[in-house]
């Protein structure tokens, strides 16, 4: 990207500011008013939020998905000459504006994946949160990010930390990934315990606040799961180069390991607000007021590795990987339906793998898939799981 952040504003459209990740980015927009300008605003239902954001960030336009809110969001915002644009084909159209240099992609789940393609046909670099689009579609948005010269900047503490550790080593061949993870609430847990946990116990993540989709995905390890197919687009490497170690205080974000053996960590307080504020501002650093971390207060940072025996998703996601084609966009589609009824309480924590393991037998194999063959193994992927919930 060129370096043209000191010299202009950098003009951004948050999807899904209303969020864990949105309301963050705002956050770090709000300190630094001389280097970025909020052009977009989105959100699904939260009008509320949406419009005491509107207000205070003096967007061009605003959208609201839920098309029952266009009225209050209007009626607010149209005296204050902010558009209000309503329904999801909204998104795609306002990511294409001309006056948007970059688009924060904080929507989640594969909601993320059309209008992350519209807005990189329209050339605008991607701050990338939405990490589903990247396990849906790798091979589709990587292929289209080189063909319209767009850079994927990752959000994903994990992905900055790899990203900021590879900075001035392009050229150096990557031996090894490793991610690092929490291990989330329910480390040490067996399958007895884990069978009878809730979506309440779940929901409290020992680290991290975030939404509650992902919370969950951390708890089953599933987000681990999806970093590592995400980590494998986006920095290009074979599935077995991809290693996660399981690191309970949260320090080290993630690690590269060189072809001399040499390992590179990135390490702070975890606050996603780094790695946000790394992609908006990149590739310049920006000063920061956040607590800094203080080895005094870290006796020790530890190490061990992930119970793969008894968080079924890791080894899920990473046969996903190695298998590629669909297989992926139909694990992503079947954990996004587990994720919803466990939220429901309609399954058990250990049945979100079973359907998802059972989903991936179903759906039809598909090696190369285009734009389309992904769309209906989503939706193929989304019918056989319900199918499959119902029948438990
Ligand atoms: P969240 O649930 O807190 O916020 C989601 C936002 O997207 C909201 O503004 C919501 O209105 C909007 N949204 C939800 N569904 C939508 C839909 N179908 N169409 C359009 N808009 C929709 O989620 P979050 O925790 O901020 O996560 C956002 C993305 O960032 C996810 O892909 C997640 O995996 C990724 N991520 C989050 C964190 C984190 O700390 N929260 C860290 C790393 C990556
Ligand atoms: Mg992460």
């Amino acid at each position: 990207m060129k370096d043209n952040l000191h010299q202009q504003r950098r003009k951004i459209a948050i999807l899904g500011s209303t969020g864990s990740i949105g309301t963050q980015a705002l956050d770090v927009v709000r300190k630094h008013p001389a280097l970025f300008e909020i052009e977009v605003l989105t959100a699904q239902y939260n009008d509320v939020l949406l419009i005491q954001q509107a207000i205070e960030f003096k967007p061009n336009v605003v959208v609201i998905v839920d098309e029952s809110k266009y009225q209050s969001v209007f009626d607010v915002l149209n005296p204050l000459d902010i558009k209000v644009y309503a329904g999801k084909n909204a998104l795609v159209s306002v990511v294409q504006m001309e006056s948007i240099d970059m688009v924060l992609t904080a929507l989640v789940g594969y909601a993320g994946l059309i209008p992350t393609i519209k807005a990189i046909e329209a050339r605008k670099h991607i701050a990338l949160a939405n990490k589903e689009t990247l396990v849906v579609a790798g091979q589709f948005i990587t292929d289209l990010c080189r063909q319209y010269n767009v850079d994927l900047l990752p959000v994903d503490s994990e992905h900055s930390a790899i990203f900021q550790c590879l900075a001035g080593e392009w050229h150096n061949p990557i031996e090894k990934l490793i991610l690092t993870a929490s291990g989330g609430p329910f480390r040490g847990f067996k399958k007895d315990q884990l069978s009878k946990v809730t979506f309440r116990e779940a929901l409290k993540h020992p680290n991290w606040s975030m939404g509650a989709k992902i919370t969950i995905d951390s708890a089953s390890l599933m987000n681990k799961g999806l970093e590592m197919i995400e980590a494998k687009w986006l920095f290009d490497v074979r599935p077995e180069q991809i290693e996660v170690v399981v690191h309970p205080q949260s320090i080290i974000h993630s690690l590269v390991q060189f072809t001399d053996g040499s390992i590179k960590a990135q390490m702070g307080l975890p606050d996603m607000k780094l790695p946000i504020q790394y992609a908006l501002a990149y590739p310049n650093r920006i000063v920061s007021d956040f607590p800094r971390f203080n080895f005094a207060q870290y006796a020790s940072l530890t190490f061990e590795e992930p119970d793969v025996e008894t968080f079924k998703n890791l080894g899920l996601a990473y046969h996903a990987m190695q298998k590629g084609g669909n297989v992926p966009s139909v694990l992503n589609a079947a954990n996004e339906v587990v994720v919803e009824q466990f939220l429901k309480e309609k399954i058990g924590f250990l049945q979100m793998s079973e359907i998802i393991e059972a989903c991936i037998a179903k759906v039809h194999y598909i090696a190369e898939p285009v734009l389309d063959d992904y769309i209906s193994s989503d939706e193929e992927a989304r019918r056989i799981a319900k199918e499959l919930i119902g029948n438990h």
